[in-house]
């Protein structure tokens, strides 16, 4: 990786798992900013985030990461940052910005906003990157790379301070787009949500299996299974919050779906095998359309090294999220 400009002269990381840790390696290997500041809620993991040399300062509190900063991201549960803003407010610096890496982006706003003083420029991001790991070790610097990150700064946004964000993904190597939170929130729901819960639904489902032993679930779990065992070991803190945040569209998409997933009960039932032909040819074009764009490879991933992890597969940046 090739280092370039300097983007902001101090960056502060709020939260340093798997996307603030991923953030503080890419920032580094490019250097995108003068120094790094970082604090995390747990003594342990501000003891980890120095014994890796992920910044160049580790502070114990949120108040004191921020003062002089003049980049502020939060890389912590959605549902978490609403109180972290209240409590540094009053400390940011005139003329920072203020961003965050939730994966929900209206909710982020609403609890967000009213606590940031008028002096910061506030410009909500999802880079849509991620893996089931967490904490500081699971973070690469590679993470970011041709994966989109969307910016959703509210209305009245300062355009310098939102290109210069966008200049700071582009430098870790993202695609950036901006759209509205609530449009943000609508496409997200289908593209990463909505498989996350029946991700979620199809493993806790097997598990409950009376017939079928613990030992035969994992045994046979390349048939399928085994990509969804993956998203579902997703931090549940994490997903808890996705899906209380953005409640209204899980909710409509999880509609959609049940219809959908009658019509092709009715199909199977029927012997319809017209239907399922049609539509396993439409859903098969979809995944063409992801590998011809980049965001995913068409080759298999078995046994491939991780490289922070050297024994555990690859975790593929999911194209929809960790999102
Ligand atoms: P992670 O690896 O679990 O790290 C979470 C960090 O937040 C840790 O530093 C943790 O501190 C801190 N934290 C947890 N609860 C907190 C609280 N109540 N108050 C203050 N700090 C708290 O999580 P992550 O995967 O990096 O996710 C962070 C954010 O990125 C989330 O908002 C998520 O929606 C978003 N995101 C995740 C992915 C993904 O695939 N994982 C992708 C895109 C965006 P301790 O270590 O001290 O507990």
């Amino acid at each position: 990786m090739s280092k370039s400009a300097t983007l902001y002269n101090r960056l502060a990381l709020i939260g340093v798992g798997l996307i603030g840790s991923s953030i503080a390696r890419a920032v580094r290997a490019h250097g995108a900013v003068g120094s790094i500041v970082a604090t995390a809620r747990s003594s342990d993991s501000r003891k980890r985030v120095a014994e890796l040399g992920l910044a160049d300062q580790v502070v114990e509190t949120n108040a004191a990461a921020v003062e002089s900063a003049d980049l502020v991201i939060l890389c912590i549960p959605v549902g978490a940052c609403g109180a972290v803003a209240k409590e540094i407010g009053p400390h940011l610096a005139a003329g920072a910005t203020v961003s965050d890496v939730g994966s929900v982006k209206g909710s982020i706003i609403r609890d967000m906003g009213p606590h940031l003083p008028k002096r910061v420029h506030f410009v909500p991001a999802h880079p849509v990157a991620g893996t089931e790991y967490s904490g500081p070790d699971a973070g690469f610097a590679e993470l970011f790379v041709n994966r989109w990150c969307i910016l959703t700064p509210p209305g009245g946004a300062n355009e310098k301070a939102v290109d210069r964000l966008a200049a700071f993904w582009r430098l870790l190597g993202a695609n950036v787009e901006c759209m509205a939170a609530d449009h943000h929130d609508l496409v997200l729901a289908i593209t990463s949500h909505l498989p996350h819960l029946i991700a979620y639904t199809i493993v806790g489902t097997a598990d409950e299996l009376q017939n079928v032993t613990r030992s035969e679930v994992l045994k046979f779990s390349a048939g399928g299974f085994r990509d969804f065992t993956r998203i579902a070991a997703s931090d549940p803190t994490m997903w808890r919050d996705v899906f209380l945040a953005n409640k209204d569209a899980v909710l409509e998409m999880l509609g959609r779906f049940n219809e959908d997933i009658s019509l092709l009960t009715k199909a199977i039932r029927n012997d319809d095998g017209k239907a399922l032909i049609e539509h396993f040819a439409r859903t098969r074009a979809i995944r063409k359309g992801i590998v011809d764009i980049g965001q995913d490879s068409a080759s298999p991933d078995f046994g491939r090294p991780h490289p922070g992890l050297p024994h555990a597969p690859l975790p593929i940046p999911y194209a929809a999220d960790g999102d």
